[in-house]
């Protein structure tokens, strides 16, 4: 009942909202007065803050909230800890104290009543003031403390690099109180904020040979004119050399100044102090006639390519202000600093960028920030809550710049982005606020979907008319707080049309976009009709248009939408010359199958093809050839082809063929594999798929009479995963079921009465293993871990024997420090029935070899070889022991029809190597495992014998992709074996592990998320 309650009201609070918004808009006064000094040695600032807030609202308030983001430094504890660690940078994790920071000394008080405080919402950085008297509609109310704080290291966004302080979300900030009532929330790297408009009066003491860049405008007027003569002097510098021969960093002056700085209604005040600024300025001409200050402050490395910034900054103020309108504050500043926070980061008047080293890119970046004074700085929308708001317009806006400016589609990135994601399924919605976003989604839910969704949204209204409501918002709405309803009600006046497809369903519900080019016609010699099927869920108009050879339009028609499901028929003129017909020929629209939708007059033109590498063109499905190598000991050398389709298509079916000739056996072989993958957009199953496998080499040499033994293995596997819960979805859950038939060639021989070997060919059997699994992981960066419990049933010997397998399979890692973990795996498996318990010859092993990868699941060297150098391959597989012992198949030593169980234990050392890859780890390892003896042949003299260990040394290549491993000390029993290697390098364990790089894994490693 309570629930159904609070769901009610909570309802009834949300339409209240939008009326309040829409009838009685108000907006919360704050004023600050904030003095402090600064302390280099301790990296520190202290001082006194002031803040007076009206209250403008028709509520009495008895309470105000005040952020105190700062002390989400403080400890791991923060949420903006949590979140970094799981976006996977563990460098805060693992800072020592006094690279951390805080916020401290406060005392809250108010001459006119007062105050108590606390952190009702837990931790340290949103405080209740909870207040005496309620403030009344109309009142103001004062607030002061005194502060001190402790600046962290460059983790995020406040932060300092040695003696360049990064003053952003640093002081005592009011939370926005709006019709929605109080918002506050905790600092975050990924999610930005809201904020409340105010006037600020800021007055700082430091050493006097110190530069400041900040919001607002310096009113100090000594340092104004050494700020000026600065910027003349760097003009007149040589900035290319300056880069080249960086000078070292100044002594900080004993006799300090003072500054004072002031900013008129902005929603924040940040600052960058550091004595080793160069300073460029350049004054630009508004359209109103007012001259308006471009600042560039930069270091001296970023100084031949910050030479560029005052006119990148002019031609993007100057693209804003023509799209938005003009821009209303009195400077604009950019500054190069080391942000721990994505390329760059916005502030009212000001923004930071971090190093580039690429002109264009600088211009992007900061193109991108300085447009954030127009969407978020003047159209103040909540951030946090509707991160595609302030980044999608600011990201379609920057995009038109750059296209301006350097043509191409700048747009196509974006596109791919949410190719990739939706392929996976992993795509979700851009009306999630900032923290429930994975961090790839967030940069595709909140900047590339959106950008491309309002790029469409321009092609369908024309430019005109798309930027005449830009700027009828802009007039109304600036300085004021904003919301996707607000949105979505003036472009729908502006448009006099519906743009629920924009704003409801592309924007807010993340339905599916597929329109296709069904069918095309002729209607007499001048016309065509066009059969076009909308197979999504959404209903965009339809933009169609005759393209040229070189991907320009020559002529458009807007199309009135489809229904889900529709087919419709248009009839359209023809064009000669035109070498397509396409809907969205730009790829603006979300559009889940692209290859679906043009139609090519010269058919010759297209690719049928791929050499070498899939093409990066999002029409074209043509399978990819490219030239494959590959080796084992029996076959040589293997020559082939792959042929695959491609593998950033969202196609349902995939297929992956390598036929290979073996240079050694003259045989055809190879593998191959189909997939039918299907991802769900409801229910508790996420995605399933089905896969055909097939493959054939040789597992076994016969010198003498000169053959090889082929195996061939056929695997139809299904696997389903489950739907993780809302949210960052680090658990996944997946149920799988294997069905393998393998049929293995033998060597059939004849012993006459003298015991003469004559062979008589070859003979072949076959024999079945079925498995079904289910497998937990959890893909946190902090503490990865993955588990899986597998059921076995096999037949084998013409299904004379049987025998059921259970097993546990896992694998946890520790960080002790950054880029350092401990790792611990465990086996435990045994067979609860085996129909040849004392002989069955596919025991469990604690050391696993070439030979013993008798299901063909691994990639193995030289099987059954017990010389040379494939001896030395060891499977990482149950026991997952690492010496290279040859034995034979039986069981025995080691290798049980019962039960074994083990546990391996690696680490990083806690000591720096001499060569740092990031792909390679040194490691300790002890491995300990026990087996259950039903040998008859081996007599154990005790009970110990069973148990193993060894404890040795390895190196970890890609993450388990190969291991090279060397054993100190082991019990006797494998010692014993060990000491026919008199070769040192025979000592050594290799393992190659091609399945610990999954096709995903893969993915995320390139994309880097
Ligand atoms: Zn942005």
């Amino acid at each position: 009942m309570k629930s159904i309650l609070a769901l009610l009201l909570f309802f009834c609070s949300g339409f209240l909202s939008v009326w309040g918004q829409s009838s009685d808009y108000f907006q919360q006064q704050s004023r600050y007065e904030i003095h402090f000094r600064l302390n280099e040695a301790q990296h520190s600032l202290s001082g006194h803050w002031k803040m007076s807030y009206q209250n403008q609202s028709a509520d009495s308030l008895t309470e105000i909230w005040i952020h105190l983001w700062p002390n989400a430094y403080r400890n791991n504890g923060s949420p903006f800890a949590h979140q970094l660690a799981e976006n996977g940078d563990l460098s805060f994790q693992f800072a020592a104290d006094s690279a951390r920071g805080g916020i401290d000394s406060l005392d809250f008080s108010s001459p006119s009543q007062s105050l108590s405080s606390s952190f009702p919402l837990g931790g340290q950085e949103m405080l209740r003031l909870e207040l005496s008297s309620p403030l009344a509609p109309g009142d103001s109310l004062l607030i002061e403390s005194p502060f001190h704080l402790k600046v962290p290291a460059s983790f995020s966004r406040l932060g300092h690099q040695k003696q360049y302080y990064q003053l952003c979300q640093w002081y005592p900030k009011v939370a926005v109180y709006d019709a929605e009532g109080w918002h506050p929330m905790p600092y975050l790297d990924q999610g930005e904020f809201y904020g409340e408009f105010g006037d600020y009066d800021i007055y700082i003491e430091l050493p006097a040979n110190y530069w400041v860049a900040a919001t607002g405008q310096l009113q100090t007027a000594a340092e104004q004119k050494r700020l000026a003569d600065w910027a003349k002097a760097c003009a007149k510098m040589d900035l290319i050399g300056l880069s080249v021969d960086p000078p070292p960093s100044l002594p900080s002056d004993s006799s300090f100044k003072q500054l004072h700085y002031q900013a008129k209604n902005v929603q924040d005040f940040a600052l960058f102090l550091n004595k080793d600024f160069y300073v460029l300025k350049k004054e630009m001409p508004l359209a109103t006639g007012r001259k308006l200050p471009l600042w560039a402050f930069f270091e001296a490395e970023e100084a031949y390519i910050w030479q560029l910034a005052p006119d990148f900054m002019e031609k993007s103020t100057r693209y804003y202000s023509k799209v938005m309108g003009e821009y209303p504050y009195p400077q604009i500043t950019a500054v190069q600093g080391p942000l721990g926070a994505g390329g760059g980061m916005e502030y009212p008047m000001i923004t930071i960028i971090n190093p580039t080293s690429s002109k264009k890119y600088l211009d992007l970046l900061l193109a991108h920030e300085i447009g954030h004074n127009w969407w978020y700085g003047i159209l103040a929308s909540n951030e946090r809550k509707h991160p595609w708001i302030d980044e999608g317009f600011n990201s379609y806006i920057e995009s038109r710049y750059m296209q301006q400016e350097y043509g191409g589609q700048p747009l196509r990135q974006a596109y791919l982005a949410y190719l990739l994601q939706a392929q996976r399924n992993e795509e979700q919605s851009s009306a999630l606020p900032s923290d429930s976003l994975s961090n790839f989604n967030y940069y595709l839910a909140a900047y590339a979907k959106p950008s491309l969704i309002l790029s469409y949204l321009e092609q369908h209204l024309g430019q005109p008319k798309m930027d005449s409501i830009l700027q009828a918002i802009y007039e109304k709405w600036q300085f004021k707080h904003l919301g996707p309803q607000e949105l979505q009600r003036e472009f729908e006046q502006g448009s006099g049309q519906d743009l629920g497809w924009c704003f409801q369903e592309l924007l807010q519900d993340k339905k599916r976009v597929d329109l296709a080019l069904a069918k095309l016609s002729n209607l007499g010699s001048d016309s065509l009709l066009v059969q076009i099927q909308n197979k999504g869920q959404a209903a965009p108009p339809i933009f169609l248009a005759y393209m040229n050879e070189e991907g320009e339009l020559l002529q458009a028609f807007k199309l009135p939408p489809l229904a889900a499901g529709e087919t419709k028929s248009f009839r359209i003129p023809k064009l000669a010359h035109a070498h397509s017909l396409e809907i969205d020929p730009f790829a603006y629209l979300p559009d889940y199958n692209r290859a679906n939708q043009q139609r090519y007059f010269a058919r010759s033109k297209r690719k049928r093809i791929n050499l070498l590498y899939p093409s990066p063109d999002f029409t074209n499905q043509a399978p990819s050839v490219a030239p494959i190598i590959g080796y084992n000991a029996h076959d040589g050398l293997l020559l082939g082809l792959g042929v695959y389709s491609n593998p950033i298509f969202p196609k349902n079916w995939r297929y992956q063929l390598y036929p290979l000739v073996g240079t050694s056996s003259e045989q055809l072989l190879g593998q191959g594999q189909f997939t039918f993958h299907k991802g769900l957009q409801k229910g508790k199953i996420k995605d399933y798929q089905i896969s055909l496998g097939y493959k054939r080499y040789s597992y076994f040499s016969r010198e003498r009479y000169n053959y090889k033994l082929q195996y061939q293995r056929w695997r139809l596997a299904a696997e389903l995963a489950l739907r993780p819960k809302a949210g960052r979805q680090f658990r996944r859950q997946y149920i799988g079921l294997e069905n393998l038939l393998i049929r293995e060639e033998e060597e059939n021989f004849e012993r006459d009465s003298l015991n003469n070997i004559s062979y008589l060919g070859k003979t072949a059997s076959f024999r079945s293993v079925h498995r079904l699994y289910y497998r937990w992981e959890n893909r946190h960066p902090l503490a990865p871990a993955n588990y899986k419990l597998a059921l076995e049933f096999a037949q084998y010997d013409q299904g004379q024997e049987q025998y059921l397998k259970l097993s546990l399979e896992g694998q946890k890692d520790w960080y002790y420090a950054v880029g350092k973990k401990v790792g611990l795996r465990f086996f435990f498996g045994g067979f609860p029935f085996h129909s040849d318990r004392d002989f069955g010859a596919y025991p469990l092993h604690l050391l696993s070899r070439n030979a013993h990868d008798y299901h063909y699941d691994n990639y193995v060297l030289g099987r059954n070889i017990q010389s040379g150098f494939s001896e030395q391959q060891v499977l990482i597989k149950e026991g997952g022991f690492k010496l290279p012992i040859a034995n034979a198949q039986a069981i025995g030593d080691g290798r049980s029809n019962s039960f074994i169980g083990a546990i391996n234990l690696r680490a990083d050392l806690p000591i720096r190597l001499p060569f740092r890859l990031p792909y390679f780890r040194l490691q300790p390892y002890f491995d300990l495992g026990y087996f259950e003896n039903t040998a008859p042949s081996l007599q154990l003299d005790s009970p110990a014998d069973a148990i193993f260990y060894d404890l040795g040394l390895l190196l970890d290549i890609g993450d388990g992709l190969a291991q090279i491993s060397y054993s100190f000390y082991s019990n006797e029993r494998l010692r014993n074996y060990m000491k026919d290697k008199n070769n040192f390098w025979a000592r050594f364990g290799i393992s190659i592990n091609l399945n610990s790089w999954s096709r995903e894994k893969l993915t995320d490693e390139l994309i880097g998320f």
